[in-house]
């Protein structure tokens, strides 16, 4: 599933290509996806202007030149791919643009969304507004990851990836955020002291920024909107690592279930 860095990947290489552009046509294959799709959404898009693009958790906001935003989702397994061949039956919408590219949005599980929203109303979209900070933005300090996990006594990582706390943190990358910081994904998130609150915010962003620079992690479906891949999965420390040595200490990483996602770390490293 792509989380922040894929989706961070898939925005900035949309706003390369589509700032400005404006949607010359629209071909709609289906009229759901998770959801039904906005109606007319052919009348609705064909003429307007892309304004410029945005992240909010693992959601693409696509400003439009009348006042309106397309959210994206890519669900389990959505790619949303640049020009290229046609991407056949799962390639469920296709935009066309004035200067002859086109933006294809493959998925094939249908779990990805797209939506119209008024963009001076963002905040109040139902799949926005219960959404916790985000973890690249300046105000994600240790002062306010510590204020969010007070009182939590659910796992660490359940809180860490739980959307309404941090946004756009997902299964591989609080794996691997949770190994940079040293701390054990079992304990409770209430446990921690100002130290470790300061290391894991550091491992966090540190996590992201590297994850991003690789063009994000491609395991099944995803691609980066160019249609390459992301190589972050070259450097997992322990996410799909079990029994391999710990980077650090050699000891196995170890693999466990908790809320029905695989947890991999080290029981050494990681208190
Ligand atoms: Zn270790």
């Amino acid at each position: 599933m792509p989380e922040l860095p894929e989706v961070e990947t898939i925005l900035r290489g949309l706003a390369l290509r589509l700032t400005g552009r404006r949607i010359v046509g629209l071909d709609q294959r289906r009229p759901d996806l998770r959801a039904p799709l906005p109606s007319g959404l052919s009348e609705r898009l064909v003429g307007r202007r892309f304004e410029g693009f945005a992240r909010r958790g693992k959601f693409i906001l696509a400003t439009l030149d009348d006042g309106w935003t397309l959210l994206f989702h890519l669900g389990m397994s959505g790619r949303l791919v640049l020009d290229g061949a046609s991407r056949g039956p799962h390639e469920h919408l296709t935009f066309l643009f004035d200067d002859g590219s086109r933006l294809r949005f493959v998925d094939p599980r249908r779990f990805g969304m797209l939506d119209l929203w008024p963009s001076a109303r963002l905040a109040e979209h139902p799949s926005l507004r219960d959404l916790g900070v985000e973890p690249l933005d300046p105000g994600f300090d240790a002062r306010l990851l510590g204020e969010l996990l007070r009182g939590r006594r659910a796992p660490l990582k359940s809180v860490l990836m739980d959307q309404r706390v941090v946004a756009g943190l997902g299964n591989i990358y609080a794996n691997e955020a949770l190994f940079r910081a040293r701390l054990c994904p079992l304990r409770a998130a209430s446990t921690l002291g100002p130290v470790q609150i300061a290391r894991l915010v550091a491992a966090i962003r540190a996590t992201l920024d590297d994850a991003i620079a690789k063009g994000g992690t491609s395991l099944r479906d995803y691609v980066q909107a160019n249609g390459e891949l992301g190589s972050f999965q070259n450097d997992f420390m322990v996410y799909d690592r079990e029994g391999q040595p710990c980077p650090v200490c050699s000891r196995p990483i170890r693999r466990i279930v908790q809320a029905g996602r695989s947890t991999y770390f080290c029981s050494r490293c990681q208190r």
